[in-house]
């Protein structure tokens, strides 16, 4: 026998092989078995998901020798013409090639003759949206009075650009994409059948590639069995479709998480070298960069919705996910967006991408409001007494002028981290909007004093932004035995829960890092205890997030103190985990309070009711 392509060799030929469009078949079939069968349907839906091989089987359905009936013998004269497209009374028009009216007219003549030798004459328009005004026209006399034996298949994948009036003459038919996972097992049932093996991961390509189309994941099946045989892998497949290893998503996100534009740019660099199309890859992370805001959002219940994704891959990407706010990771989807589509028109597809993760490195978490105000705050409380505030200002304190100095403390402390701040004007009613004086540290390398500090007002609500300086909270350790909670051996766990604080003061990513992971003391050394390769890689001596803890640890403990990050695996309960325990509980607090509120039971009482559900109102969205 002649070679087949798997797509026509396992063509459904019967509505129970339909994949996916349960929602279609059901309604033909119970059509069939009312006999109320309409004389114009339209089928409409992305290519590739089962339109024609619905129309034929529902052809088959009308006109089988045992029929009408919903499951076609697929043995009698009729249903082997219309396997074979030889039909007398089955005729099937490519909307695209016979788009005029000549054609239509032609159609529109044969229609008022009785079938040659079936049931009924049915015609199966595809691609109908390309036919011209005319021929739509001339179609819509026809479908306003058929013949009784004629039934019209009009099928499109652009629904939208078909007139009205034949719109509202057809039954309509919305065929969806075919889920992943339900093309996945549909693709393994017919590889074990065909005998070849194939790595999952791969299946998972494949189906991520085909976009629900069911006859373009079996045209890339071919074009992979071909190249490769009965054994496929998954790098085989990634290097036959031109898709980019999945690793490489992976460790640019870290790259970008990390601020580390290097590594970042040498993912870029790999990815060019092994011949990945720049334009597929940055395609590919747009999407792998949507998949994360959608699992961010909405956890495990995002399953159904991300591009399809294997159970380690959807874990991976929910830890990226938890490392920035949905703002942040929204505006990594924007300039991904919109760098693919410059690629995309791009003489230099590369550089635009170099650019975009370059951009996306540097890119500085946003910071709530609510932060920025308490850090206001935490500032005041830090000034010391005596610092001078204009009337309305927000800082206490006598008017009294004193000189400012912070005995031992390095000038390069002083302003860390610069911290920018842009104010919202709307967020400030203008009449309380607060003055403050910002105290910027001199260049040199002295003590600062009153003298040389310079002194600015600024106005909060100014558009502009303003360079707040931070101030580093310890002095540097000047003895082995002190009074702060850093013995020269020992940290205490109420100072490391101090240095959490400076972190999140200093640096917010490292910070979200950080929340995975357990901080523990031991003789000279801070352990930080994680869960995961990836947070471990993340802090890792040489990464860039591992660097920059080693450098605050230094700021904060001195250097006596240094830090061992190990992957462990012993069960412990993350700061992030922590918080969201306790909001469980405190839910579960809340709606037991709520239950028993004498209010309610009486209300029960009154009505004979019972509690359908609760939902604790969240006042603060800020996880
Ligand atoms: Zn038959």
């Amino acid at each position: 026998m002649s070679y087949l392509v798997l797509a026509r060799k396992w063509r459904p030929q019967g509505f129970d092989a339909v994949t996916g469009q349960e929602h279609v078949t059901r309604t033909l079939t119970n059509a069939i078995r009312l006999d109320r069968v309409a004389h114009a349907f339209l089928f409409c839906g992305a290519r590739g998901v089962g339109k024609t091989s619905t129309a034929r089987i529902f052809a088959k359905c009308l006109n089988c020798e045992i029929g009408p009936t919903d499951t076609p013998c697929n043995t009698c004269p009729s249903c082997k013409e219309i396997t074979a497209g030889t039909s007398m009374d089955v005729f099937e028009i490519d909307g695209a090639s016979n788009r005029g009216i000549g054609e239509i007219r032609e159609l529109r003549d044969g229609v008022k003759y009785a079938p040659s030798r079936d049931r009924r004459k049915i015609y199966i328009i595809d691609e109908v949206h390309m036919l011209t005004t005319e021929a739509f026209n001339a179609l819509l006399k026809t479908l306003e009075e058929p013949p009784k034996h004629v039934v019209f298949i009009l099928a499109t994948t652009e629904p939208q650009k078909i007139p009205v009036t034949i719109l509202s003459r057809c039954q309509r038919f919305d065929f969806k994409r075919i889920p992943s996972r339900v093309l996945i097992a549909r693709l393994m049932e017919i590889l074990s059948d065909e005998d070849v093996r194939i790595e999952e991961g791969a299946l998972h390509i494949i189906a991520r590639e085909s976009e629900g189309s069911m006859r373009d994941a079996l045209s890339l099946l071919d074009q992979i069995i071909s190249a490769c045989g009965n054994d496929i892998t998954l790098s085989q497949t990634a290097d036959i479709l031109g898709v980019a290893d999945r690793k490489w998503l992976h460790d640019l996100m870290i790259a970008v998480l990390s601020g580390d534009a290097a590594q970042a740019l040498s993912v870029v660099n790999d990815v060019y070298t092994y011949g990945t199309d720049v334009k597929h890859f940055s395609a590919q992370l747009v999407h792998f960069v949507r998949d994360i805001v959608v699992i961010r959002v909405g956890g495990d219940n995002a399953h159904g919705t991300t591009t399809d994704l294997s159970e380690s891959e959807f874990a991976l990407l929910k830890q990226i996910g938890m490392q920035r706010a949905v703002d942040d990771l929204n505006r990594y989807f924007r300039a991904t967006l919109s760098a693919a589509q410059e690629i995309n028109q791009s003489r230099f597809p590369k550089l635009v991408l170099e650019m975009l993760v370059v951009r996306l490195c540097t890119m500085q978490p946003l910071q709530p409001i609510d932060d920025l105000l308490q850090r206001l705050e935490m500032l005041e409380k830090r000034l010391p007494d005596g610092f001078v505030v204009p009337n309305g200002g927000i800082a206490p304190g006598p008017k009294a002028q004193h000189k400012l100095t912070y005995p031992g403390q390095p000038a390069g402390n002083f302003a860390a981290a610069p911290m920018v701040v842009r104010p919202t004007p709307d967020a400030i009613p203008t009449r309380s909007r607060p003055q403050l004086h910002v105290v910027s540290p001199p260049e040199g390398k002295g003590t600062p004093t009153h003298d040389n500090l310079e002194t600015k007002e600024i106005n909060l609500a100014s558009a502009q932004p303003v360079t707040v300086p931070v101030f580093a909270p310890a002095p540097p350790p000047t003895g082995n035995q002190r009074d702060d909670g850093v013995s020269s051996t020992l940290v205490s766990p109420e100072k490391l829960n101090e240095f959490r604080l400076f972190i999140k003061e200093q640096d917010a990513p490292l910070a979200g890092t950080l929340s995975q992971a357990q901080l523990s003391s031991e003789s000279g050394a801070v352990v930080v205890q994680v869960k995961t390769d990836l947070y471990a890689q993340m802090l890792a001596p040489t990464a860039t997030g591992g660097k920059r803890l080693r450098e605050l640890m230094r700021l904060f403990f001195g250097s006596q103190i240094t830090v061992r990050v190990e992957y462990t695996e012993n069960e412990f309960e993350t700061e992030y985990e922590l918080r969201h325990r306790e909001k469980l509980e405190e839910h579960q607090r809340l709606k037991a309070e709520a239950r028993n509120h004498p209010l309610v039971t009486k209300v029960l009482q009154l009505f004979d009711g019972e509690i359908k559900s609760m939902d604790v109102r969240e006042e603060d969205q800020d996880e």
